[in-house]
């Protein structure tokens, strides 16, 4: 028959394991490092502890679980790491460290982690490759002496927060990848015609109003043809970015396609909309683009269609068609326009 020093091996074997399947299966990052808290704080009995991720560039950590800890502590979710603090210290220790008791140091010093009672400590250095990605501690409210072998399956448990980690963070950058455009960083096609169904499929529910616009820019072939490729490049950059900043922040730009953009303007009828249009049409029109090897800063314009659910149209599809449409009628008509159903109306 197993001892119990054997059945409890065996017993934190299994444990790792299933953290270790966990940790493969789960893109949740926040969901697999809060139950890889939990089991760590189990393994080295404490009553509580927190995983914080440190951003480099910064020099902050921000709290991403948390458990026994007070709902003060927990809503500091963020800090500078400080010269002469504890993080420096472990940071710069770069491995598994151990305060038996805050109140003989001197790099204790953080006053919530004080005011919150914290006595002893263990703190685990999350590493990816050779960056410190965060830190998991687990704390204690009395002095104490930790376990040595507890200690070591900590450090197993730690390499699987930082394999989260990493996880996560690929599955952050492929999803932004995958949805976004190379050269401009704005969402792409996919992203519009997801996001334009379900806008409109919202804004009929509500019996709401929204709007589309569709933006060219006018004469783009000559900037390719005249100056050269990275040349129009820098001008779609530039165009791209000017459009980000010039709509609301719930509003959505998207890069159609070659030097088409095009912008969702939730709860937006016709005249928000051709407002907005005519201020991104004139804020186009004042930017000046420098092209490397060109001797004078080049001048843009853009034509743009405006159509707006229900007014205009009944579906996404219908209302890019007449918003396509008036782009390409303020193109006929001497571009670096702003074409609605009611310009047309009117004219
Ligand atoms: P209009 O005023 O009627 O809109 O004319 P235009 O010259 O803007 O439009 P046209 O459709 O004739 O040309 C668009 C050009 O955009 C053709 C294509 O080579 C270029 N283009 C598409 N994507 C890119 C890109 O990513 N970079 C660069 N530099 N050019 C691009
Ligand atoms: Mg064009
Ligand atoms: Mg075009």
């Amino acid at each position: 028959m197993a001892d119990i020093a054997t059945q409890t091996e065996a017993k934190s074997l299994h444990e790792i394991i299933k953290i270790s399947r966990m940790v493969v299966s789960s893109l949740d990052l926040d969901e697999v490092l809060q139950k890889i808290l939990l089991y760590a704080r189990e393994l080295v009995e404490t009553p509580a502890g927190s995983i914080a991720l440190f951003d480099e560039t910064t020099s902050t950590m921000t709290l991403h679980a948390g458990t026994g800890l007070s709902e003060e502590f927990m809503m500091r979710d963020s800090w500078h790491v400080e010269a002469g603090g504890l993080t420096r210290k472990i940071l710069d220790q770069r491995q598994l460290f151990i305060v038996d008791d805050t109140l003989d140091v001197s790099f204790f010093n953080n006053p919530l982690a004080l005011a919150e009672g914290i006595r002893s400590l263990i703190a685990v250095p999350l590493c990816i490759q050779d960056t410190i990605v965060g830190i998991l501690y687990l704390d204690d409210f009395k002095p104490r002496t930790f376990d040595a072998s507890a200690c070591e399956k900590l450090a197993i448990l730690a390499s699987f927060a930082s394999l989260s980690i990493a996880n996560a963070r690929l599955h952050e950058k492929t999803s932004r990848l995958a949805s976004t455009d190379g050269l401009t960083g704005l969402f792409n096609h996919r992203q519009f015609k997801r996001i334009l169904a379900q806008e409109v499929t919202r804004t009929q529910r509500y019996s709401s109003e929204m709007s589309l616009l569709m933006i060219d820019i006018d004469n783009f072939k000559h900037f390719n043809d005249l100056y050269g490729h990275p040349c129009g490049d820098r001008v779609l950059t530039n165009v791209a970015r000017l459009l980000q900043d010039v709509f609301r922040e719930a509003d959505h730009v998207f890069r159609y396609g070659g030097e088409e953009f095009v912008v969702i303007l939730p709860l937006s009828g016709p005249k928000d909309a051709v407002i907005a249009a005519e201020r991104a049409r004139d804020t186009v029109e004042s930017l000046s683009v420098a092209c490397h090897g060109v001797d004078h800063p080049l001048g843009v314009t853009v034509s743009v269609g405006v159509a707006s659910l229900p007014h205009d149209a009944d579906s996404g599809d219908a209302l890019l068609d007449v918003a396509d449409r008036l782009m390409y009628q303020a193109k006929n008509q001497g571009k670096n326009r702003v074409h609605t159903p009611q310009s047309i109306k009117l004219s």
